[in-house]
């Protein structure tokens, strides 16, 4: 076995670990929200669809706006002054402070969510927006309808020294990735895991571990990381998915994060938590034993 890689410090996880204190218990309460709303501290995120604003710095771009200048925005965020790119821009690029992600992360899945159920899924009525955004209620058949979330597994299916990697057809030129798909309805995710990676890659796997997860706005998945312990060998792949994959060993793979293989292949960004269940592989850090 080869020595153990020296990957550096270990990047943060993009969109993760958000410091916003949530206070589900305050939202219904108009009189606390109306006191923060009229507070001169209070900031706002500036999203709209796929994009968000931000302020021009000398350093790191800064996306907090006063709630007057977010008001008096209107459809002049094209000026020389802001910055208008996407979330998934803003991570990898790191735009931002990191503090930020979570709360952008957070809110723009919001919104795609408000967006896409203004009327009642089911009579079809109009809906209102009431606990501060958190719920929308159907005024005339009285269904509570909660944000929601769409769990994606997003796993490594690993052998002894080596694993497998795919690539999308969406994939710039030379990354691969773990594989990935959305959780089915009355599906574990341990049977996720195993599920896709045999339809994607045409692999038996056996045990799987549980890694971490991400919050991923695009536009409202959360990403559950795991490994996977493969019990076949032979590859095959579904070209209606995958463009290609293959087996990986340690060594290429370590290159692949440290951006220094020989033909150019890499790994995701580390904002992705891709990179970190790959990297945890490497690392030596992955156990079925638990
Ligand atoms: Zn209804």
């Amino acid at each position: 076995m080869s020595p153990r890689p020296d990957l550096g410090p270990k990047p943060r996880l993009g969109y993760a670990a958000s410091s916003i204190e949530r206070a589900a218990e305050r939202r219904a309460d108009a009189a606390a929200l109306a006191a923060l709303e009229s507070d001169p501290r209070a900031r706002a995120y500036v999203v709209a669809g796929e994009l968000v604003a931000l302020k021009k710095a000398t350093a790191l771009a800064d996306p907090l706006f006063t709630l007057a200048e977010a008001r008096a925005l209107g459809r002049t965020a094209a000026r020389d002054e802001f910055l208008v790119t996407d979330l998934r821009s803003i991570a990898v690029r790191g735009l931002v402070e990191a503090e930020h992600l979570p709360p952008l992360a957070e809110g723009k899945a919001l919104l795609n969510w408000h967006g896409r159920h203004r009327f009642c899924p089911n009579c079809g009525a109009a809906t209102n927006l009431v606990e501060a955004g958190w719920r929308r209620d159907c005024p005339s058949c009285r269904a509570q309808h909660f944000p929601r979330t769409d769990p994606v597994v997003i796993m490594l299916a690993v052998a002894g020294e080596r694993c497998v990697l795919g690539r999308s057809y969406r994939f710039q030129p030379g990354m691969w990735s773990c594989l990935a798909g959305f959780v089915e309805p009355g599906e574990a995710i341990e049977d996720a895991v195993r599920r896709e990676t045999r339809e994607e890659a045409g692999i038996v796997c056996g045990r799987v571990s549980y890694f971490a997860s991400q919050p991923w706005p695009f536009p409202t998945s959360l990403m559950i990381g795991c490994h996977a312990e493969a019990l076949s060998r032979e590859i095959i792949i579904d070209r209606a998915e995958l463009d290609d994959a293959r087996w990986f060993d340690r060594e290429e793979v370590a290159s692949m994060l440290l951006r220094c293989h020989p033909d150019g292949l890499s790994t995701p960004p580390t904002m992705a938590i891709a990179y970190h269940i790959i990297r945890a592989w490497v690392e030596e850090e992955v156990s079925f034993d638990s």
